[in-house]
């Protein structure tokens, strides 16, 4: 099958990215990151959101960063995700605990209308969602982007989220 990315360029799709982290310059290192991915081979930047900052989740911590992109990219989901990962290795990420602290996280959030579901690859993302760190960038870019197994677009599950929890702790930098 054939497919179109948003600028139009055959068998190029556009993808959705989240970028967060909470250890060191997270500032520097977003950008950065965000320089990497258009740097990276069948992949291109093509809408960034600021900067947010939010409140951690999980164990006691710092404050996070966090940034959505849309990428265009000729990379399949799978490459896309092992670039991500790649990208997050450069940036030094440190891991010690799930939901712990991190230099840099890279999620894949939505990949063109695709629903993928392979061992290591869910997209959407599963906590795409539930998230309005990552809902509330990813509404600045992209308000209408249908999510494929809700139907519902960006902005209505913001809407939706915060009627079920009032969303706090989301402060847009700049
Ligand atoms: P986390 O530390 O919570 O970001 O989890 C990273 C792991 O989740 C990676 O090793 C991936 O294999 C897996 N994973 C599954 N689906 C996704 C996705 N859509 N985006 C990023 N990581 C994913």
């Amino acid at each position: 099958m054939t497919e179109h990315s948003a600028s139009g360029k055959l068998d190029w799709v556009t993808a959705a990215i989240a970028l967060g982290g909470n250890l060191g310059d997270s500032h520097r290192i977003l950008l950065s990151a965000m320089t990497a991915i258009d740097q990276a081979r069948g992949i291109q930047v093509i809408a960034r959101s600021p900067l947010y900052k939010t409140a951690p989740v999980g164990p006691p911590q710092p404050d996070y960063l966090n940034a959505c992109i849309l990428v265009e990219t000729s990379l399949t989901p799978r490459a896309l995700l092992q670039q991500l990962l790649t990208i997050e290795n450069q940036f030094g990420r440190v891991r010690q605990e799930r939901w712990g602290a991190r230099s840099l996280d890279l999620d894949l959030l939505l990949f063109s209308d695709q629903i993928v579901d392979l061992p290591g690859l869910t997209v959407p993302h599963s906590r795409l969602h539930e998230r309005p760190f990552v809902l509330i960038p990813l509404m600045n870019i992209a308000p209408q982007w249908p999510h494929p197994i809700f139907g519902k677009t960006i902005a209505q599950l913001v809407d939706q989220l915060s009627m079920t929890t009032p969303i706090t702790g989301v402060e847009r930098l700049d």
